[in-house]
């Protein structure tokens, strides 16, 4: 429950620890060649931040994340009246980055074919670029999979780091005065959502 950029920063700083994390545990703990490590830390640090900044697990409310999507916010508006706010669906530390993936990809495939169904009402036959998407997705999954599971798990640290942040600040606050940081803001409501327009109206 952070505010968007308090969450901006822990995705970056947790980012930068991330890298040399990850590429010391490739390293040392895989055995894998520093050279043939270092585009997986790169993967996994994208994906961590890509993850924080634009899948949000706050994408379940009407707030900053989604007008980050610009004219595309409308993409999350189903994920967020079905998903409810800081549930196990949104804020779960693996399976909720993993259901964001999988909506964006249907929601993408949908979109295509929505469009190539449009074009073809006035006589545009486009080539099937759904089929192609995910023709893509499993030749590049195949042909690199250290990369994708980079990806994939730096998706999930990216949502993570999120996550544990807000649990820190509400129910683990303890923890943080154990190691001398005193949170003096309540956020217990901090997350009340403001619809759309009135945000726009400000
Ligand atoms: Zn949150």
């Amino acid at each position: 429950m952070p505010d968007a950029r308090t969450h901006d920063i822990i995705t970056i700083a947790s980012a930068v620890v991330l890298a040399p994390l990850t590429q010391i545990a490739q390293v040392s703990a895989l055995g894998i060649g520093p050279f043939d490590a270092w585009p997986n830390s790169a993967w996994l640090v994208i994906a961590h931040v890509i993850s924080g900044v634009m899948f949000s697990p706050d994408l379940d409310l009407d707030s900053a994340i989604d007008n980050r999507w610009g004219i595309f916010f409308w993409i999350w508006r189903p994920y967020m009246w079905v998903v409810p706010h800081r549930s196990f669906w949104s804020h779960s530390l693996i399976f909720s980055p993993l259901l964001r993936m999988a909506y964006f990809y249907v929601v993408s495939l949908g979109i295509i074919l929505g469009a190539n169904w449009l074009l073809s009402q006035v006589g545009i036959v486009m080539p099937d670029y759904s089929r192609q998407l995910s023709r893509t997705i499993s030749q590049v999954t195949a042909d690199y999979p250290n990369a994708s599971l980079a990806f994939v798990i730096g998706f999930c640290t990216g949502s993570a780091a999120h996550s544990i942040a807000d649990w820190l600040v509400t129910s683990g606050k303890h923890i943080l005065r154990s190691v001398g940081l005193q949170i003096k803001r309540d956020y217990r409501h901090h997350d009340r959502h403001m619809p759309r327009q009135r945000r726009a109206s400000r």
